[in-house]
């Protein structure tokens, strides 16, 4: 055995638009808040400087629940970064609050398809220490 220590693989870091660094904060927190518009009631991912559906300016950042449905899915054989060492999943949620999130769900995975599965939100700490949200499968499940 070496007693060099061994290098953590580098997560890659979050992209900082100019309306990201709230989302990212309360991420860290542990508490996802998203832009909420007061105008027409949509949850805006990714955050913007204006509503894409009434183009109000009048957005709020707002947490949101956490919970989400499985849209689609996908298991990666290869690894592409060695962050994400194979096999790993990606998954799209949409949120109950309506917007839809890329993330990963984390075990114990479903046996068949995961498409329409219900998921709740954790935070998890990448070995590198980024939090990242990600899902693990929701108790509202309906029992097979
Ligand atoms: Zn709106």
């Amino acid at each position: 055995m070496s007693d060099e220590p061994t290098e953590v693989p580098r997560t890659p870091q979050p992209v900082m638009g100019m309306y990201d660094a709230v989302m990212w904060q309360s991420i860290s927190n542990g508490a996802l808040e998203l832009q909420h518009c007061a105008c027409c009631d949509t949850t805006l991912y990714p955050p913007a400087p204006v509503c894409p559906h009434c183009l109000s300016d009048g957005l709020q950042w707002r947490a949101v629940s956490g919970r989400g449905t499985v849209l689609s899915w996908v298991v990666y054989h290869k690894t592409y970064l060695d962050a994400y060492p194979a096999p790993y999943n990606v998954i799209a949620v949409r949120l109950d609050e309506g917007a839809v999130l890329i993330s990963n769900l984390e075990a114990p995975l479903p046996e068949e398809s995961w498409i329409g599965r219900k998921v709740s939100m954790i935070y998890s700490t990448m070995p590198d220490g980024l939090v990242l949200p990600r899902f693990v499968l929701s108790e509202r499940n309906p029992v097979s």
